[in-house]
């Protein structure tokens, strides 16, 4: 994650109103940009496989350790998403994560697993993993989503503790963001980086995660497309999965992740359908300010990316390796000029 914030200080997106016609003439052909992820094809035999947004590798190697001695793509990707979760660090995700403008610290997150069960929570508040409540949610309920209070009583008779998630450090990054308490949901300002988890186990089956606190300082009761089944997640274990990461709106105005799962049915490859989901949302709505990025990988094994600005990374992991991979993308980042202070 600290690589995204590396992304967001060194491109010219970091700085509101930056982002200008200079940006869009830099746009790069997206044709060259997605053959890197056309090669990325990892054979069958390499199985299992998980990959994950941002740079999150740690959170890769626990599902690996679980998918290698045999265990559910299901089990992975839960146990995946759950470091970033409990890491006070991360400030996106779980424990840690940043509040709302209340200064309240606010999660989302859903779970879908190989037979097309899923679960999810949204506006959950004090319990630090909710990706667990999430599954929950799934094995024992008739629903999908439960949200707030309701959430957090079910969360609760299930045994989770109720926890402040609000660090120090969080809550001094808080007190200064109030100081003009501009109201300004423009990603790549106030810092978001969901966590999103697609792996196929031993046996082909797919599952997937996603997990976070949303758009730092949001309104109170927003919630994204994160845990939305369709939007933030999708998995049909026939075709493969996909996740998304980014401004949450747009997601959820295009039912993204579902839509790159029916692009890769009808034959597109990973990396194309991840490119037509993020083209939908650039076709129809101002991208300059808004960042977007999807991972999908099929039944096949093969695996992709693409986003709407330069910058976007995700992690690629086999038993063998784990490799960090830069998204093809839209909009060529605008390099920042070196300023004395850089010297
Ligand atoms: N998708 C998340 C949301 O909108 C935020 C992010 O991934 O950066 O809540």
């Amino acid at each position: 994650m600290a690589s995204r914030r590396k992304f967001i200080k060194n491109t010219s997106l970091g700085s509101l109103g930056v982002i200008g016609s200079s940006l869009i003439n830099t746009t790069c052909s997206a044709e060259e940009s997605i053959i890197e992820d056309k090669k990325s094809e990892v054979n069958l035999t390499t199985k299992p496989i998980v990959i994950s947004t941002w740079n999150n590798k740690k959170a890769n190697a626990a599902a690996m350790a679980k998918l290698s001695s045999g265990g559910k793509a299901i089990d992975g990707v839960e146990a995946g998403v759950r470091v970033p979760e409990g890491d006070p660090f991360d400030r996106s995700v779980g424990y840690g994560g940043r509040p709302d403008r209340d200064g309240d610290v606010t999660l989302d997150a859903c779970i879908m697993d190989e037979k097309g069960n899923c679960g999810a929570v949204c506006f959950l508040q004090h319990i630090k993993h909710p990706i667990s409540v999430a599954r929950r949610v799934m094995e024992k309920t008739p629903h999908v989503l439960l949200a707030g209070e309701g959430a957090l009583a079910f969360a609760l008779e299930n045994g989770f503790k109720k926890e402040n998630l609000l660090t120090e450090e969080s809550r001094l990054e808080w007190e200064e963001w109030k100081v003009d308490s501009k109201y300004q949901p423009i990603i790549n300002i106030e810092n978001h980086d969901t966590i999103g988890m697609l792996a196929i186990d031993a046996k082909g089956d797919i599952s997937g995660a996603c997990t976070t606190s949303g758009l730092a300082y949001k309104m109170k009761g927003r919630v994204g497309d994160s845990p939305i089944i369709g939007a933030g997640l999708y998995i049909d274990n026939e075709v493969g999965g996909a996740t998304a990461t980014g401004m949450g709106e747009a997601v959820l105005r295009s039912v993204g992740s579902f839509l790159v799962v029916e692009l890769m049915r009808q034959g597109m490859h990973p990396a194309e359908a991840c490119k037509e989901a993020v083209m939908r949302i650039i076709r129809k709505q101002d991208f300059k300010e808004i960042q977007v990025g999807y991972i999908a990988l099929n039944k096949k094994g093969e695996y992709g990316a693409f986003c709407i600005h330069e910058g976007f990374e995700y992690v690629v992991s086999t038993q063998e390796e784990t490799v960090l991979k830069q998204s093809a993308f839209h909009v060529k980042a605008k390099k920042k000029k070196k300023t004395e202070s850089d010297q």
